[in-house]
């Protein structure tokens, strides 16, 4: 086997055995094994001697950047196999195509298509495009999405038509998750890869997502604010017909936002929004879906036209309107606040997984690794597994522990919905505070939630944390906060970094210990109470699962924990300290920690004198394994 450094790390030749034996027995495989172990790297390798047999591989990520990483751990074998590996990662219109920046997925899909068949689209020269794919097919065998973004803009190509186009030919396509579990987008897309089903590997990275990835693929939603511009639109342009049912639906959905207790929701039916929508026998649902696409298509095709930006509403009324066509017997309608803001929106959602991953079954084999998965066999039941193969091989990595970590559990207080007030607020801040004047190196602060998040900046967070501190805000890239972070702590070497435990930071990224040796962990991202949990909650009843509880609540806000804990322990090396903020954790939730992780617990009401004594300390001691 092609190995790009001198040692492998325990683990990774089992992880790179494993999969090479799942795919040449054609079986599914699930894997947990530790976050920063190298995971990636040893999958690739198992699968580069299938690659030259002719199997093809598609690489399922959570997000652009970590799908464009696959391609750069790709790099460092084919420094070593003589550029065996041939591939690319992919990446969306809205964020690849310099026409549609802004747009949602839906809404620049219908743009394309509208602009394409006005012949208004300029990158679709197919000198340009022959031109483009010739360089990148005889320099870069393996090329992330941001290169070809980079490399189209050059040649003044569409993005996606090259990606599209290399995808056809390429061993190793890395992608998001929607390009293979959303059916619309597998439809227009998948299927022009042609792939032979019986040589396809399909790789399910950060797989822990998968359940919550399958219920919003299969969802849909749409904000009242967006509705009422979508009437405008429709109103101006003179659609009155369109635009006077919409008017019933805004104002009903309005009044029922005002009264009902939108944080825990409240549930529709297809009838209802029939109703609201004043829709009689004059005039159809599906009539009215017929109608509003016209009107959306004519609106797009004016606006390229006129060359203004894409952004539609109606075109987002539309999407959702459509989407109610496909409702399953496990999915909701609920109209409820969006959340981690007070916006009211309706949405479509399945509740279950059930036979979301049959279509996976034709296919070779599936893989799927993750560092929180246990317990494995749970998991497989859950996400419907065995709609793929009736046997699903369990590969789970327990020794020798990985990372050093003291954890601490803070007895003294709880971000639980019935303890939440400003004088709770007021007491994180102040231990932050103590935390940070009695600590000289990278701070992290992870929030079970923004609703937290938000109590703990208006209780005074930025005036009462001494030093520089970065609070993560989601409309800043995702870069940037990082680095200004890193920035900070080269020129102070100290600084404090703001985010939420489940948020874009805590996980995919490479945080380590090295930046960030201390961690505090304030509340226990649990999900609230909500009518879609509480319908969820009835279905699993029903699926013959006893403590719907776990699966809801305390098993997902564990696994976004050791994720997050996971951001600082990236190697067997790394030393942590995390101050889990919250006495609910010393009641078992504690227990739910992955087994790989090799750490010693304490509990007390005062962590300072271990935080000052790590701080200090060039060397310490985790004890014994657990
Ligand atoms: S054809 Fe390509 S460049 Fe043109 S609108 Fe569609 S995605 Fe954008």
């Amino acid at each position: 086997m092609f190995f790009p450094y001198s040692t492998w790390r325990k683990g990774q030749k089992k992880i790179a055995q494993e999969v090479c034996l799942a795919v040449i027995n054609s079986k599914c495989l699930v894997m947990e094994a530790p976050c920063g172990l190298g995971k990636t790297l040893a999958v690739l390798v198992g699968l580069t001697p299938l690659v030259s047999e002719g199997f093809r591989v598609i690489w399922l990520a959570r997000t652009h950047n970590e799908s464009d990483k696959v391609i750069e751990e790709a790099k460092l074998l084919n420094l070593q196999s003589q550029d065996l590996l041939r591939g690319l990662s992919l990446r969306g219109k809205t964020s690849s195509c310099p026409l549609l920046h802004g747009c949602d997925e839906d809404t620049a899909y219908l743009a394309c298509r509208t602009l394409r068949s006005e012949l208004l689209c300029p990158f679709l020269d197919q000198e340009n495009l022959d031109r483009c794919l010739q360089h990148i097919e005889e320099n870069l065998p393996l090329i992330s999405s941001q290169e070809v973004v980079e490399e189209a803009f050059k040649f003044k190509a569409c993005p996606h038509e090259v990606m599209r186009k290399l995808a056809i030919k390429r061993s190793i396509v890395s992608m998001t998750y929607p390009y293979l579990f959303n059916p619309h987008i597998r439809k227009a897309y998948f299927n022009s890869l042609r792939i032979r089903p019986e040589h396809l590997v399909v790789v399910i990275d950060e797989a822990h997502n998968l359940l919550n990835i399958l219920q919003e693929l299969n969802s849909k939603k749409v904000s009242l604010k967006t509705l009422c511009r979508a009437l405008e639109e429709l109103s101006i342009r003179g659609y009155e017909k369109l635009a006077s049912s919409l008017e019933n639906l805004v104002s009903e959905l309005d009044s029922m936002a005002s009264t009902g207790d939108l944080d825990f929701g409240v549930e529709l039916s297809f009838s209802s929004l029939e109703q609201l929508l004043g829709l009689s026998s004059s005039m159809s649902f599906t009539e009215y879906l017929e109608e509003l696409e016209l009107a959306v298509k004519e609106m797009l095709a004016i606006r390229a036209v006129k060359g203004l930006n894409l952004r539609c509403h109606a075109a987002s009324l539309y999407n959702f309107l459509r989407h109610l066509l496909s409702l399953r017997e496990n999915s909701i309608i609920w109209l409820h606040n969006e959340h981690h803001h007070a916006s009211p929106c309706i949405e479509v959602r399945s509740v279950t997984a059930i036979n979301a991953l049959s279509f996976l079954s034709p296919f070779r084999s599936v893989i799927c690794m993750s560092g929180t998965l246990a317990p494995l066999k749970k998991y497989v039941s859950l996400i419907g597994l065995q709609s793929v193969r009736e046997r699903v091989k369990l590969m789970r990595y327990l020794r020798p522990k990985v990372g050093r970590a003291i954890i601490i559990i803070d007895n003294s207080l709880s971000t639980s919905l019935r303890e939440r007030h400003k004088l709770l607020y007021v007491k994180i801040n102040y231990k932050i505070k103590l935390i940070r004047e009695n600590t000289h190196q990278g701070l992290g602060v992870f929030v079970a939630s923004h609703r937290v998040l938000q109590g703990m900046v208006e209780a005074g967070l930025e005036e009462v944390v001494p030093g520089p501190l970065v609070i993560d805000q989601a409309s800043e890239g995702i870069s940037n906060p990082l680095e200004r972070f890193k920035k900070y702590l080269s020129m102070n070497s100290y600084a404090t970094f703001v985010s939420v435990i489940g948020g874009r930071f805590s996980e995919g990224v490479d945080i380590s210990s090295k930046l960030m040796p201390i961690a505090v962990l304030v509340g226990v991202p649990m999900p609230e109470p909500t009518v879609f949990a509480e319908k969820a909650k009835s279905m699993y009843l029903k699926m013959g699962f006893e403590k719907p509880d776990e699966l809801l609540y305390k098993e997902p806000a564990m696994r976004k924990v050791s994720q997050t804990i996971g951001r600082l322990i990236r190697s067997p090396q790394d030393k942590a300290l995390v101050v889990l903020m919250d006495r609910r954790y010393g009641r078992g939730l504690v227990n739910y920690l992955p087994q790989w992780l090799n750490y010693r617990l304490i509990y007390t009401d005062n962590p300072l004198s271990i935080i000052r004594e790590f701080s200090s300390a060039t060397e310490f001691n985790v004890g014994g394994q657990h």
